[in-house]
């Protein structure tokens, strides 16, 4: 595996992830059966009543029927699905040649080609892969920014319960909170359970997120003095959170979607998760859409491997049931960014 980062744990992973069935199940099967007590472990079971609120906490609306999933943190599960894996970092992807024979030489910036049968480019929205397969298919900037962070979660912001999983709304924006209380702390769950395994020392937290007016900027201030700019007289407690934030994990984000659109004719190079279909956050379905991605694949090579159809056969068949409900998660979730979003500009 080749990754562009320099470490595993070297770039921002403020946020949690909320999986439905089909994402957490995709998640135990790609898993060895011996982690998945670790993995049970390491969740939150989410339940949200999605409410709308006021800057000082009072109920005025309902964003929809509750949501339920299973949480999990983007930095633990990434350490847990790389596990045993040969990653090769600072190892950015450039481009990549069909040869002769029909494998494939992907070439990558500071280090030598590797040549492979299958390239799968699970490399995200701005996907180098999809660059050469598939340059027609570009990412759509939907204008809506996200300034995202985290903060310790202790009993001081026990009062907040309720306004996990609702929205916040004043002032032209929008504050979305939600809890990641591990169900034991991930590097002493590793210890106990599966002590091969090494994950990082995360505490429970809260992550944060506050939607700006279109195409809105930091204004030169940190993301933290940023968000409380835009919070004069909110309530005390939901002050208090941002101001108590990560500094190391708050950032701004840009929402970027990829519709799969044109189809490629079927070869050694695909595409997985975000590199093909992109979503909004708003939608809660990308981390599923692109695990539900992996272990479809993954099927199909074991597939391929044993003898049963060819690798290429194998790969069309990927792509064929990942077109379809790949473009109908980023259509979903589109749906619901005016929600969150009302003055989004989706394409
Ligand atoms: C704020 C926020 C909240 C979200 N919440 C949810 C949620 O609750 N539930 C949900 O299902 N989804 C959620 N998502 C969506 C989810 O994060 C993405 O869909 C998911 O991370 C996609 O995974 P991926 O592996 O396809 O891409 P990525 O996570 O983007 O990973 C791509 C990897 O490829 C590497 N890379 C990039 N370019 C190169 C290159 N040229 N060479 C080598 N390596 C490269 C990157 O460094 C990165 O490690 C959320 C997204 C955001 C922004």
């Amino acid at each position: 595996m080749f990754e562009r980062d320099p470490g595993i744990g070297a770039r921002f992973q403020g946020y949690r992830l909320v999986l439905n069935l089909i994402g957490f199940q995709a998640v135990r099967d790609c898993l060895p059966a011996r982690w998945h007590p670790l993995l049970d472990e390491i969740v939150m079971d989410a339940s949200a009543e999605q409410l709308i609120l006021d800057p000082r906490l009072n109920e005025i609306g309902r964003l929809g029927a509750g949501r339920t999933g299973i949480v999990v943190d983007r930095q633990v599960l990434r350490h847990l699905l790389l596990t045993g894996l040969t990653v090769h970092t600072d190892a950015m992807l450039t481009g990549y040649d069909v040869r002769a024979g029909g494998n494939v030489e992907a070439r990558f910036a500071r280090r030598g080609p590797a040549t492979a049968d299958l390239l799968v480019g699970a490399d995200g929205v701005t996907s180098a892969v999809r660059g050469v397969l598939s340059p027609r298919t570009t990412p759509t900037d939907t204008g809506v920014r996200f300034v995202i962070g985290r903060t310790p979660l202790t009993e001081e912001f026990a009062g907040l319960s309720t306004a996990y999983g609702s929205k916040i709304t004043g002032g032209g924006v929008s504050l979305l909170l939600g809890a990641m209380r591990f169900r034991t702390p991930p590097k002493q769950a590793a210890e106990r359970l599966a002590p091969e395994v090494t994950l990082p020392d995360i505490g429970d937290y809260v992550r944060w997120a506050m939607i700006l007016p279109p195409d809105g900027s930091l204004g030169g201030l940190s993301a933290q003095d940023a968000v409380l700019s835009r919070m004069e007289g909110w309530h005390p407690e939901l002050r208090a959170l941002i101001d108590q934030a990560d500094p190391d994990n708050s950032t701004l984000l840009s929402i970027r979607v990829v519709e799969p659109g044109e189809r490629w004719a079927s070869g050694p190079v695909t595409l997985l998760g975000d590199a093909i279909h992109a979503t909004s956050p708003t939608g809660g379905n990308g981390a599923n859409t692109a695990l539900r991605d992996a272990d479809l694949l993954r099927r199909r090579l074991i597939g391929a491997g044993e003898g049963r159809q060819d690798l290429l056969s194998a790969v069309g068949d990927y792509e064929r049931q990942m077109f379809e409900y790949g473009a109908e998660a980023v259509r979903g979730s589109l749906e619901k960014l005016p929600a969150f979003a009302p003055e989004a500009r989706p394409s």
